[in-house]
């Protein structure tokens, strides 16, 4: 009991402070339709879109309001909510997909750590709550301490373009996702 309260005491405490989204928690109830929809339509634009992967069933992108450098997202192609709409091919495909996004971070950037989650509807944090994702956030040890003390500067230090290319190459060396 004592340790579940020391746990959570422990993740507010390393909540990771990103005052760039207001941007985009601000335009949510204006933006029509589904990003990840968009993105999926339309191959073509991956590299503007910062789409890294595609595999039968899913796509891996950089987060454009990112938590920290190297914020990917995971999405189901189809338009689903929940985690019961998925297929098992669809779940196993996911699944897969954060491992080897994992291994795609690790060999680029080099992360400490991570955090991998997900958030079902707004009240839960979920920007985009009708189409499910899975949120892939690198973290280094002493990256809070960092933003506490310098919360407005630019800590996403690499550019997205930067980082794209450096994961791109990655993958290609790595042989990534690899399915
Ligand atoms: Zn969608």
């Amino acid at each position: 009991m004592s340790k579940i309260i020391c746990r959570e005491a422990e993740l507010k405490r390393n909540n990771l402070w990103a005052p760039w989204r207001i941007g985009y928690i601000q335009g949510l109830d204006k933006k029509q339709g589904c990003f990840i929809c968009h993105n999926a339509g339309y191959p073509q634009q991956d590299e503007e879109n910062f789409v890294l992967w595609r595999t039968k069933n899913s796509l891996v992108m950089l987060n454009k309001f990112p938590y920290n450098n190297g914020h990917l997202l995971l999405a189901s192609v189809r338009h689903i909510a929940g985690l019961e709409e998925l297929s098992d091919e669809e779940m196993l495909e996911l699944t897969k997909l954060i491992v080897a996004s994992q291994k795609v971070l690790t060999a680029a950037i080099k992360p400490h750590g991570f955090n991998i989650g997900m958030n079902f509807s707004r009240c839960a944090g979920a920007g985009l709550p009708q189409h499910l994702h899975i949120h892939i956030v690198p973290r280094w040890e002493g990256d809070t301490n960092f933003m506490d003390i310098c919360a407005d500067t630019d800590i996403i230090s690499q550019s997205m373009k930067d980082l794209y290319k450096q994961l791109k190459a990655a993958s290609a060396e790595n042989n990534l996702p690899g399915f």
